[in-house]
C-alpha cells in the first residue's frame, strides 16, 4: 500500500494521459489520499511580441478558455473535484514543480514515452520534473508499448 498524501498529475490532455491519470488515480485511492491534476499552457511564440508582452491578448484568452474546458472534460471521468483541478501558464516542468511545492505534494506522475536516441538527447518533460523535483516522481509509460 502506498502512502502518498497528496498527488499531482501532471496531463498534457492527450489520449495518453487517460493511462497516467488513471495510474494516478489508483494510486491515491489506495492511501487515500488526494489527487490534484494539472494541466499547463506552454507560451506560443506567435502570442508573443518582440518586447515579451502578449502582443494578442484574445488569442491567448481564448486558448485558456479552452484548455480549461477540455481539463473540466478530462477529469469529469475521474469524478475529481474542480478545487483540484490546476490550469497553469509557463514552461510544463517548471509550472509542475512549483506547484507540487505550493499543495505540498508527495508525489507528482507525469508520463513518459522513454525515448531514445536524439529524442533522448533533446530530453521530454518527465525528465526535467525528475531532475528538479522534491519528491518522488512516477513516471508511467506511454505511446508505444
Ligand atoms: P513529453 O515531454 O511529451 O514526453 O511529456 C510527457 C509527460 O509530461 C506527459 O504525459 C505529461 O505528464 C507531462 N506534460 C507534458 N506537457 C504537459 C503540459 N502542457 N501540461 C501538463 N503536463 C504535461
Amino acid at each position: 500500500m502506498s502512502h502518498y498524501k497528496t498527488i499531482l498529475v501532471a496531463v498534457d490532455l492527450t489520449a495518453e494521459a487517460h493511462k497516467v491519470a488513471k495510474r494516478a488515480l489508483t494510486l491515491a485511492q489506495e492511501s487515500s489520499g488526494s489527487l490534484h491534476v494539472v494541466h499547463v499552457i506552454e507560451p506560443s511564440s506567435y502570442v508573443y511580441g518582440a518586447d515579451g508582452m502578449v502582443a494578442y491578448p484574445d488569442v491567448e484568452m481564448e486558448r485558456e478558455k479552452q484548455a480549461l474546458s477540455q481539463l473540466k472534460k478530462f477529469s469529469a471521468h475521474y469524478d475529481i473535484p474542480q478545487t483540484r483541478l490546476h490550469l497553469e501558464n509557463g514552461k510544463a516542468a517548471d509550472a509542475i514543480h512549483e506547484l507540487a511545492a505550493k499543495l505540498k505534494a508527495d508525489l507528482v506522475v507525469v508520463g513518459s514515452h522513454g525515448r531514445s536516441g536524439i529524442a533522448l538527447l533533446l530530453g521530454s518533460t518527465a525528465n526535467s520534473v525528475l531532475h528538479g523535483s522534491k519528491c518522488d516522481v512516477l513516471a508511467v509509460r506511454v505511446g508505444k508499448e
